[in-house]
Formats: C-alpha cells, sequence, structure tokens
C-alpha cells in the first residue's frame, strides 16, 4: 500500500496527572495490526471518550493513544473478504479507542469481527448519532421489552435523560409506543425532552425522593437508568410488581446499596446492559431495530457537529454532565 498520512488525535502522558492532547499526522505504521481497514468519516463523544481523552483512570492503560470508541466510514481493505473494498461499515465498541487507536482518527485498523455493515435506513451521519449511546439505549429498550416490559405494561422511566444514552432512550422508547417520563437534572431542557417524545418530565430529585424506605410507591412498568447509585436505588424500589430495570452507566455511582425486597417481594429484575462485548448476533438485530422501526424521528434535533479541533471543551462538559444529547465528530 503507498504511504498515507493521515489526522488524528493524540493523547500523551505529560507529567504525574497531566494529559496533553493534540492534532497530529499519523501514518498507517501507526496503525495496530487488524485484518480491516477503514476510512473513517464519523465518529461521536461518549462519556468513555472523555474519560479517555483526559487520562482519566479506568478505560485507557497506554499512552500515547487516540480514544474515539466509535467510527464510521468506508472499508479500505478486508482481508478475509467479510467486506469489500467501499462498504460501509459501523465499528462500536470491542476494543475500539480504549487501547486500540479509535475513531478520532481518519483511519482506524481492528479485526472484521467488531465490524457491522451500515444498515440500509441509515446515513453514515445518522449511525454516528446514535453511536455507542444510541446502541446503548436501544439494547436496553430491547432487554425490557425481551423481559415482557411492552408498550402495554405502563410508564417507563428514563434517568439522565438530557445526556446521549438517556435521550436516545427517550426517543427509542417514544418511536416504539411506549409512554415515557423522563427525570433530568436541567429544568432548560424540559421542552427538548417533550419534543423528543417523553410524555411527562420530572426532576432528578422527585426520582429520589423517599428512596431511604425499604421500598417506594409502585410507580414504574420499567427504567432505563444510565446514572446508578441512588438514583438507581429508587428506580428499583418505585418500579411496579413484575417490572425490569436496565443499568447500563454510573455517572453519579457505580455503589448499587439496598435491600432484597424489590426482587422477592414484587418480582422485579434488574438488567444488565453491555455494548461493549455484546454478541454479534444481538449487535446485528439492535442496529437493525435502529435503522428501522425504532429509528428516532429527530434524530437531528439531538446533535452538536464538531471536528477534532472543536472537541476539547466537549470533554470537560460531558464529565460534568452538562452535554445536551450527542457530539459528533466529523472526521
Ligand atoms: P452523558 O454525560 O451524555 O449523560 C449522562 C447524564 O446523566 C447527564 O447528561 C445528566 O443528565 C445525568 N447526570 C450526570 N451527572 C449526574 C449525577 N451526578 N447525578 C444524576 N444524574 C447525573 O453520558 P452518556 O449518556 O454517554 O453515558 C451515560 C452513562 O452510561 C455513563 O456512565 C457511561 O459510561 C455509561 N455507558 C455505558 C455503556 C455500556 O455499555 N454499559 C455504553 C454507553 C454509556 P440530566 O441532567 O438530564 O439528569
Amino acid at each position: 500500500m503507498t504511504k498515507t498520512n493521515f489526522t488524528a488525535l493524540l493523547v500523551e502522558k505529560a507529567g504525574e496527572k497531566e494529559y496533553r492532547r493534540s492534532i497530529v499526522n499519523r501514518s498507517l505504521e501507526d496503525l495496530p495490526p487488524g485484518g480491516l481497514l477503514v476510512r473513517v468519516r464519523y465518529s461521536s463523544l461518549n462519556y468513555k471518550d472523555a474519560l479517555s481523552a483526559l487520562g482519566k483512570p479506568g478505560v485507557t492503560k497506554n499512552y500515547p493513544h487516540t480514544p474515539g470508541i466509535d467510527a464510521v466510514g468506508e472499508v479500505v481493505e478486508c482481508l478475509g473478504g467479510a467486506f469489500a473494498p467501499g462498504d460501509p461499515v459501523i465499528v462500536t465498541g470491542f476494543d475500539l479507542g480504549m487501547n486500540t487507536a479509535g475513531g478520532y482518527g481518519q483511519y482506524i485498523r481492528v479485526s472484521p469481527d467488531w465490524a457491522v455493515r451500515l444498515p440500509d435506513g441509515l446515513s453514515p451521519r445518522e449511525s454516528m448519532i446514535l453511536g455507542t449511546a444510541g446502541f446503548t439505549a436501544a439494547l436496553s429498550v430491547w432487554k425490557l421489552a425481551g423481559a415482557g416490559i411492552g408498550p402495554e405494561a405502563g410508564d417507563i422511566l428514563v434517568t439522565g435523560a438530557s445526556g446521549g444514552v438517556g435521550s436516545l432512550a427517550v426517543a427509542i422508547l417514544a418511536k416504539a409506543g411506549y409512554r415515557v417520563t423522563a427525570a433530568t437534572g436541567k429544568a432548560a431542557e424540559k421542552d427538548f425532552l417533550l419534543s423528543l417524545g417523553a410524555a411527562e418530565v420530572i426532576s432528578r430529585d422527585e426520582v429520589l425522593a423517599g428512596s431511604d424506605r425499604p421500598m417506594m410507591k409502585e410507580r414504574w412498568a420499567g427504567a432505563v437508568d444510565v446514572v446508578g447509585g441512588e438514583t438507581l436505588v429508587a428506580a428499583i424500589k418505585s418500579t411496579r410488581y413484575g417490572g425490569a430495570v436496565t443499568c447500563c452507566g454510573l455517572v453519579a455511582s457505580p455503589e448499587l446499596s439496598m435491600n432484597v425486597f424489590p426482587f422477592i417481594l414484587r418480582g422485579v429484575s434488574l438488567l444488565g446492559v453491555d455494548s461493549v462485548q455484546c454478541p454479534m448476533a444481538s449487535r446485528l438485530k439492535v442496529w437493525e431495530k435502529l435503522a428501522g422501526d425504532w429509528k428516532p424521528a429527530h434524530l437531528e434535533s439531538v446533535v452538536e457537529e464538531t471536528t477534532l479541533e472543536t472537541l476539547e471543551p466537549k470533554f470537560h462538559a460531558i464529565l460534568k454532565g452538562q452535554v445536551k444529547g450527542r457530539v459528533l465528530v466529523k472526521l
């Protein structure tokens, strides 16, 4: 292959707890080995990307590193022939952007087993407005549906509703016919959440009221929680008999401190959601739903577009819970 140079964001360790980010010129030889080379067109910002970019513990072990857990683009070459040059593919999760150079570079090289063919019904741009956040939101809805919680079951609570996973969970649930109660810490985003299809918007405090009791008043048929900690406890304690709560995030806390009463007296289920190692068969089904009858109606209304040059302030904002909807990164 001829020498190809490209632009990428590079995070380097600059001191004990200091990390420096710069936009650099890279060549294909800088990429790790792998059977699939992709020219990336869009990536996105997820909570984990900010952790990686700012050198926070738990995501990336080795620097220098290019973050970006999401990427869409076209295949340049594929050993083994699973994809042909020019095929549009989505890569999310696995090790992309964690310790494998990720979507904040114009090229990625990964295992072909990590890629999903871009489904009909989604443009590359739309697939990254969704990205890991949309995939995780859809996987959460998929899990609720699999636990028998359909639209007829009753209200679904979505916590952290103005963020990436939350806003897309609201939109997907509404599109799938559920009645959604969106819980947010940002009173100013009420109209945004109603426009995504929430039937009702409540404050974070309202979710938490009474959560110190062993059980709370039965309110939700199900819940999609991204917050963790006391919010997840409150969601579980206020879910109705036979309901289910999905857990994917920890923005408030990774702790879960509660009794077993909701599980053994109300038959409530706690459903774990992992987008990273999600098996390919489920991955394909969930992307198909996202491209089809669960595709949110107003995807453009949840997105702000950035480039590698304008991404920096967003890393800090997302860790403070200040990002609304999704941040798209154009490569
Ligand atoms: P965002 O920052 O976009 O959204 C999180 C939202 O949670 C915020 O916008 C805010 O919404 C709310 N929030 C923030 N801080 C607090 C707090 N201290 N207490 C209560 N609510 C808070 O992040 P993402 O949507 O990208 O990710 C959400 C979580 O899901 C993260 O923990 C992330 O790591 C996890 N995640 C897990 C995945 C998996 O595979 N398991 C995949 C993707 C994400 P509001 O102001 O509306 O309340």
